[in-house]
C-alpha cells in the first residue's frame, strides 16, 4: 500500500513481528484449550497496541482508526482471537467512551485498556439480537444513580473483560426516556454476575458469555452523556459502532490472508501426478480468485478506516466493509481448506481454525442482512423501518 507513511509502516512491522513470533506460536493452543490469553495482553499491551487510539493526554497515543486496523490485520493473520482483542481494546466500547464520555469517564476506563484490558460491550439479548432497540434491560433512575436489572448475552470477554459499557432502557418516574449506556467495572461494582459461556465455533480463546444485572447500582456519573440525549443515544452510539464494524471486517479479512498466504505456499510444496499443485490451473484460478477478493476487501476496510480527525468511520463505508470482508473471508478460508485437502481438515493446521474463526463476521456486530439493510437504508435516503409498527406508520405518514 502506497499510501502508508513511513510511521503506519512502523506501526505494520512491529505488529508483523508480535503476530509472527509470539502470536503464531500460541494460536493452536488457546484455541484448543479455549483459555484467555492473558500472556498475549501483556504483550499487546508492552507493544502499545492496547488503547492506541486513546488520546494522547490520557496516556495512549491517538492513533488513527487506519494505524489500528494495520495491527488488527496483522494480528488476525496467525490468530483472530488476538486480533479482536486489538478491535474491542481500541474501538466499540472504549472508543465510545472516549468519543462521548466525561472526562471523569475517560480517566477511569483508559487506565484499564491501556494496562491490557479488553472492555466489553452489552447490548444484545436472549431476545433482542438484530432489533437491539427491542432490548428489555432497565436502568431506573434512584437516588444518586441508576439500578440497572436485565440479562445480556453473547457478550465477547463475559468474565474476563472490567471494563463494561451496558446498554439498557433509561426509566425515570416510571417512564421511558430512551436507551442509555453506562459504566461498570466488573467485580468493583456489586450486581454484574456472569453466567454461562456459549460453547462458540470458533474464536474460542474469548468467552461468550450471557451477564446478570442484579439491582446493578451505576452512580449518575457512570452514565454516558451522549450529545443527543437519551432519546438519540443509541443512534450516537451506533455511529461508534461503525469503528468496531471496520475491525470486525479486518479480522475477518486478516484470517482470510493468513489462510491464503499458507494455501500459496502449501500449494507450491505438495506434489500430485509428479508436479506441485500450484502447476494445475484448477488451483491457479481459486488463487487468482482468493487474492482478488482480499485485494477489494482490504481497500474497502482502508477507505472505510480513512475518517477524518475526530470523526467516526462513515455507516455506509463500515457496512459494505464489513459485508465484504466477512463473506469473502468464508469463501477464502474454505478454498484455503480445498488446496490443502485431507490436511485441510486436520487440526494439526490451523487451516480448520481459520475456517471456524472466519465463520463468525457475517453474524456477531450486526449481521450481513441488517448491515445491507443500512446500506440500502442510506443510499436510497429511505428510511427503512424493520417492525410491522413501523412500517404502517410511515405508510400513514
Ligand atoms: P437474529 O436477530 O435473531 O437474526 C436471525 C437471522 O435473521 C439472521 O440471519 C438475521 O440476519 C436475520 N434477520 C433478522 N432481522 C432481519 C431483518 N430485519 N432483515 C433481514 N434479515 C433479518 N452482542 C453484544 O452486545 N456484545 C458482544 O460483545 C457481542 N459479541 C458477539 C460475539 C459473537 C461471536 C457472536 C456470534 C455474537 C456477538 N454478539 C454480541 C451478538 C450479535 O451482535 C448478535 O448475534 C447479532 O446482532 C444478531 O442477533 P441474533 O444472533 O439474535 O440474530
Amino acid at each position: 500500500m502506497l499510501f502508508l507513511t513511513d510511521s503506519q509502516r512502523d506501526i505494520q512491522a512491529r505488529a508483523k513481528a508480535l503476530s509472527d513470533g509470539y502470536v503464531k506460536d500460541k494460536a493452536a493452543e488457546i484455541d484448543r484449550t479455549e483459555q484467555y490469553p492473558w500472556e498475549t495482553t501483556k504483550k499487546l499491551a508492552e507493544a502499545g497496541f492496547m488503547g492506541m487510539s486513546i488520546p494522547k493526554e490520557l496516556g495512549g497515543q491517538g492513533a488513527s482508526y487506519l494505524d489500528v486496523v494495520l495491527v488488527i490485520e496483522q494480528m488476525a493473520r496467525n490468530c483472530g482471537v488476538t486480533a479482536r482483542i486489538v478491535v474491542e481494546a481500541n474501538m466499540g466500547g472504549i472508543g465510545a467512551i472516549m468519543a462521548y464520555g466525561t472526562q471523569e469517564q475517560k480517566e477511569l476506563c483508559a487506565p484499564y485498556v491501556l494496562a491490557g484490558d479488553k472492555p466489553a460491550i452489552c447490548i444484545t439479548e436472549p431476545d433482542a439480537g438484530s432489533a437491539a432497540t427491542e432490548m428489555t434491560t432497565t436502568a431506573e433512575k434512584v437516588e444518586g444513580g441508576y439500578k440497572i436489572n436485565g440479562v445480556k448475552h453473547w457478550i465477547t470477554g463475559g468474565g474476563v473483560s472490567k471494563v463494561h459499557l451496558i446498554f439498557a432502557r433509561v426509566v425515570e418516574n416510571g417512564e421511558f426516556r430512551g436507551i442509555g449506556g453506562f459504566i461498570a467495572i466488573r467485580d468493583e461494582d456489586e450486581g454484574l454476575r456472569v453466567g454461562k459461556r456459549e460453547p462458540a465455533m470458533g474464536l474460542r480463546a474469548i468467552p461468550e458469555t450471557h451477564l446478570h444485572f442484579e439491582d446493578l447500582f451505576v452512580a449518575d456519573n457512570r452514565a454516558v452523556k451522549f450529545p443527543q440525549g437519551y432519546r438519540k443515544g443509541f443512534a450516537a452510539l451506533m455511529n461508534a459502532y461503525n469503528a468496531q464494524r471496520v475491525g470486525a471486517a479486518t479480522v475477518a479479512h486478516g484470517i482470510a490472508q493468513g489462510a491464503f498466504e499458507r494455501a500459496v505456499e502449501f500449494s507450491k510444496e505438495r506434489e500430485q501426478f509428479g508436479r506441485p499443485i500450484a502447476e494445475f490451473q484448477g488451483l491457479q484460478w481459486m488463487m487468482s480468485d482468493m487474492s482478488t477478493g482480499l485485494a477489494a476487501a482490504q481497500a474497502l476496510i482502508y477507505k472505510a478506516a480513512m475518517a477524518e480527525e475526530g470523526q467516526f468511520p462513515n455507516m455506509q463505508e463500515a457496512a459494505q466493509a464489513k459485508i465484504f470482508a466477512a463473506e469473502n473471508a468464508i469463501k477464502v478460508t474454505d478454498s484455503a481448506m480445498q488446496i490443502h485437502g485431507a490436511m485441510g481438515y486436520s487440526r494439526n493446521l490451523p487451516m480448520e481454525r481459520m475456517y471456524r474463526d472466519a465463520r463468525m463476521f457475517t453474524i456477531g456486530g450486526g449481521t450481513a442482512q441488517m448491515l445491507r439493510n443500512q446500506v440500502a437504508s442510506s443510499l436510497l435516503e429511505m428510511k427503512l423501518p424493520q417492525t410491522r409498527a413501523g412500517h404502517l406508520k410511515l405508510a400513514a405518514e
